[in-house]
């Protein structure tokens, strides 16, 4: 997607970490107007009826999940991070490892708002190292969902999230990819 390509060399500072900084219009102050364009573009990679839900996990994801899903008229559920001692039958859970905080979460998400019924698109920020990703996709599993796909602002394409997740036949569709980044210089697939 060009306009956000463009953006993220325009705006997106690298930090050491391999750590892309987009918090200018993505994940901290939010550029609406971009994020309803790649909301377009999300409903443009899945088009049809299946969709019935787009999960994402909190906090990141929620915003641009929300405005994506209104071009899905469907509800956003956010799997929630939690502490372990809270987990009862009534939900879901996982656990994701943080790649920017480098702490593992317990992630829940209710068992009311998921169900066999439901085809799930799940919606996130970043691709790194697919933990985020595969948190989510178990607990779809959990539920007997079927998974409808994974949609991807930013993937770090030197990362092995991406390949970990499409070798599970999972289908991918990232917005921007970078293939490589350093202080001076990010290049995109
Ligand atoms: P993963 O679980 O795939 O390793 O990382 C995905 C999660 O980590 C995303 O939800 C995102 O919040 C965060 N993340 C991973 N890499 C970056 C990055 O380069 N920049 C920012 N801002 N967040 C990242």
């Amino acid at each position: 997607m060009q306009l956000l390509k463009d953006r993220i060399l325009k705006d997106g500072v690298v930090k050491p970490g391999n750590v892309l900084k987009v918090d200018s219009f993505l994940n901290h102050q939010m550029d609406i107007a971009l994020i309803n364009e790649i909301g377009r573009e999300f409903r443009r990679r899945f088009p049809g009826d299946k969709v019935t839900k787009i999960l994402t996990i909190e906090a990141s994801g929620i915003g641009i999940a929300c405005i994506a899903a209104q071009y899905f008229q469907v509800p956003v559920i956010f799997a929630k991070k939690a502490q372990s001692i809270n987990i009862d039958g009534e939900v879901y859970h996982s656990q994701v490892e943080s790649f920017t905080h480098k702490r593992v979460y317990d992630v829940i998400l209710s068992k009311k708002f998921l169900g066999p019924e439901d085809h799930v698109l799940i919606i996130d920020d970043f691709l790194a190292n697919g933990c985020a990703l595969l948190g989510l996709i178990d607990i779809v599993k959990s539920a007997g969902a079927s998974i409808e796909g994974a949609g991807i602002v930013i993937e770090k394409g030197f990362q092995d999230g991406g390949r970990k997740i499409r070798d599970m036949g999972i289908r991918v569709e990232s917005l921007a990819i970078v293939d490589s980044m350093s202080d001076t210089s990010l290049t995109f697939r």
